[in-house]
């Protein structure tokens, strides 16, 4: 079988999976999809070139369908959440060197780790924490890095306002990073400590959590 290097493994064709799909599709990548589902499977079937019918807790199913040669694979199998543990199993019994796996509990996250994936997504409670973000006060967008970090699209504080990010102290003081500006009407261009940050200017900003929070909360 030719090298299945860029090409990603999905298992799942729900709401999350066929998403993921999609864009992986759009940016270039081979996508094998497999569902339990043959309703699932015909819904996908025009848009990706490769849809198969299994049952992905069926080692021998996964590996007659090349499952074993992925190099990348996503389980997006959330509510069997003995489906989604079996089949992240078998991917990890297979040595699929990078499984991502798609969690709807924390203990169902935790479950996922312990049996191998190398990372688990929350994309429900993830949402719902970003959705709480972007509805209060100036933040525009805000993401989630880890458990610590994050990046933050807002507006400037009329606090800093007029100043140099030097002179506005936001590394020294606020201890956090700009990382973008963009004027109004502009396109965001790269900060440096000299740029003067003008009240109608969006940021980007990068930080410990409660700092850069701390930081879009200015007045
Ligand atoms: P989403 O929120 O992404 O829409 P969901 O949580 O509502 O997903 P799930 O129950 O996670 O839905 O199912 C996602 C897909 O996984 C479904 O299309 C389902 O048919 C498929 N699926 C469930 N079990 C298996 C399995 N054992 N093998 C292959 N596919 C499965």
């Amino acid at each position: 079988m030719a090298s299945r290097k860029d090409d990603i493994l999905l298992i799942g064709l729900g709401r999350f999976g066929r998403a993921l799909a999609l864009t992986m599709t759009e940016l270039g990548h081979d996508v094998l999809a497999i569902d339990a589902s043959a309703k699932a499977c015909q819904a996908m079937s025009g848009d990706l070139a490769h849809v198969v019918q299994a049952d992905a807790t069926d080692p021998e199913a996964l590996r007659q369908v090349g499952a074993d040669q992925f190099r990348s694979a996503v389980v997006a199998i959330g509510n069997d959440i003995q489906a989604s543990i079996m089949a992240t199993f078998a991917l990890v019994d297979f040595g699929v060197p990078r499984i991502w796996a798609k969690a709807i509990t924390s203990q169902h996250g935790a479950i996922l780790q312990r049996v191998g994936a190398h990372r688990v997504v929350f994309p429900e409670r993830d949402m719902g924490v970003r959705v709480a973000h972007t509805m209060i006060g100036r933040t525009i967008d805000y993401v989630e890095l880890d458990d610590e970090f994050v990046l933050i699209e807002t507006t400037v504080p009329r606090e800093v306002a007029g100043k140099s990010i030097a002179d506005a102290g936001v590394r020294s003081t606020y201890e956090v990073s700009i990382l973008c500006v963009k004027r109004p009407g502009g396109k965001f261009t790269y900060a440096t400590q000299e740029t003067i940050l003008n009240l109608g200017d969006l940021v980007v900003l990068f930080g410990e959590t409660r700092k850069a929070e701390a930081f879009a909360a200015l007045t």
